[in-house]
């Protein structure tokens, strides 16, 4: 395709790096049952902490492991010791709520065509470059416009617009961990499905505990080296690749998304040892998601990714046998649709992450029969 037919409207901004980065907006047509003023202020206490001596405490949600006194905010900006109980403040409290498609998150095999709540809490336990959702993801809860949404609130929220699915993104669910596994038990319970994007920049406890309560999840894998995650998102990546590892061995539908940054982590070996990790750790089944960068943040001076690159990057992954690689935020493009792995048929078309047909049938191949893996009813 020609870079001329390229379309890039604000509108088809739509992927994210699996743990924000789609425009913000906040409750678009979907009142909470109470709007709240600025620093709409709840609390839950963590669950993954000791209590060390003098009111000291060591948080194990994220591999940061912070100690933290008393009256001390942790990194993540959600949480803070009060007395030598940690409390986390990102609770009952969206900064951002939509309903969106299910594409979005993105989710290209999971309930296609379906709309989804989508919601975001304040704080993240990164610190990326490149950040879409910077004015919440980098701020405490206190500081942003939050909704008061609880559990049940949510659950009654997708009843009454009759929505399948919750999705905790927009932000990062690691930092309001709490929240997320509460609300994604009792949407479960309720009969609905929760998924979430996220960088996975947690611990393995409880990523499982969370997996348990999800039914899928879009993973990011940023880049494919220490040194990468350590400059532009300000962590180190070795934890990330035992949490996916603990997502994948969760059973709940996975797929990963990788934005790429031109001249940060777009080095064709680096891709191509990525995608023989995913292929021997994860399988060839599980979606890999390329997503085209847009200057953003604190990367404002570098160029969108050339659409060139895209193709490079998903041709090396299906080289080295993943069977399900995506482009995201050029469309059209033949890197936007589902093809079989059998036959090479579309099974699913789209533009961007819109729907244009869905030609599965239970799941399989209309032509020559063969199971694409998915959560598709
Ligand atoms: S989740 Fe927050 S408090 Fe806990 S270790 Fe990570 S950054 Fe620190
Ligand atoms: S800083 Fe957090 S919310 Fe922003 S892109 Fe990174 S992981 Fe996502």
């Amino acid at each position: 395709m020609t870079q001329a037919s390229v379309e890039r409207t604000r509108r088809d901004f739509l992927f994210r790096c699996a743990c924000g980065g789609a425009a913000l907006a906040t409750g678009l047509g979907l009142p909470c049952r109470s709007a709240h003023a600025l620093g709409y202020d709840d609390k839950i206490e963590v669950r993954h902490y000791d209590k060390l001596p003098g009111q000291t405490i060591q948080c194990h949600v994220c591999p940061l492991h912070c100690m933290l006194a008393d009256r001390e905010t942790c990194f993540c900006r959600t949480r803070t010791n009060h007395g030598g109980v940690l409390y986390n403040h990102s609770y009952n409290s969206p900064c951002v709520l939509n309903v969106d498609p299910i594409e979005k998150t993105p989710l290209l095999h999971f309930l296609p065509g379906t709309k989804t709540l989508a919601l975001g809490l304040a704080g993240c336990n990164l610190r990326c470059l490149y950040c879409q959702n910077w004015q919440v993801a980098q701020e405490q809860p206190v500081n942003t416009k939050n909704l008061k949404l609880t559990a049940a609130d949510a659950v009654a929220q997708l009843q009454n617009k009759d929505l399948p699915t919750i999705t905790f993104t927009y932000t990062e669910p690691v930092s309001y961990y709490e929240y997320a596994l509460e609300t994604a038990a009792a949407v479960r319970q309720s009969g609905r499905k929760a998924v979430m994007a996220s960088a996975a920049f947690i611990t393995v406890q409880p990523m499982k505990e969370l997996c348990e309560q999800l039914h899928g999840m879009a993973l990011a894998l940023k880049g494919f080296t220490e040194e990468f995650y350590l400059k532009v998102c300000g962590v180190k990546f070795a934890p990330i690749l035992k949490a996916i590892e603990a997502a994948k061995a969760s059973g709940r539908w996975l797929e990963l998304t990788t934005l790429v940054i031109p001249t940060y982590n777009d080095a064709p070996k680096d891709i191509r040892e990525m995608a023989r990790w995913i292929v021997k750790n994860l399988g060839p089944d599980v979606p890999l998601h390329f997503g085209r960068f847009v200057p953003e943040y604190k990367l404002r001076k570098l160029p969108q990714t050339p659409v060139a690159t895209l193709e490079e990057c998903r041709n090396i992954a299906l080289g080295e046998g993943l069977r399900f690689v995506y482009i995201s935020n050029v469309a059209p493009h033949d890197g936007n649709h589902t093809y079989c792995p059998g036959c090479k048929n579309v099974v699913i078309r789209r533009v961007g992450l819109r729907l244009l047909e869905n030609n599965l049938k239970n799941g399989r191949c209309p032509k020559c029969q063969r199971e694409i893996p998915g959560v598709w009813a």
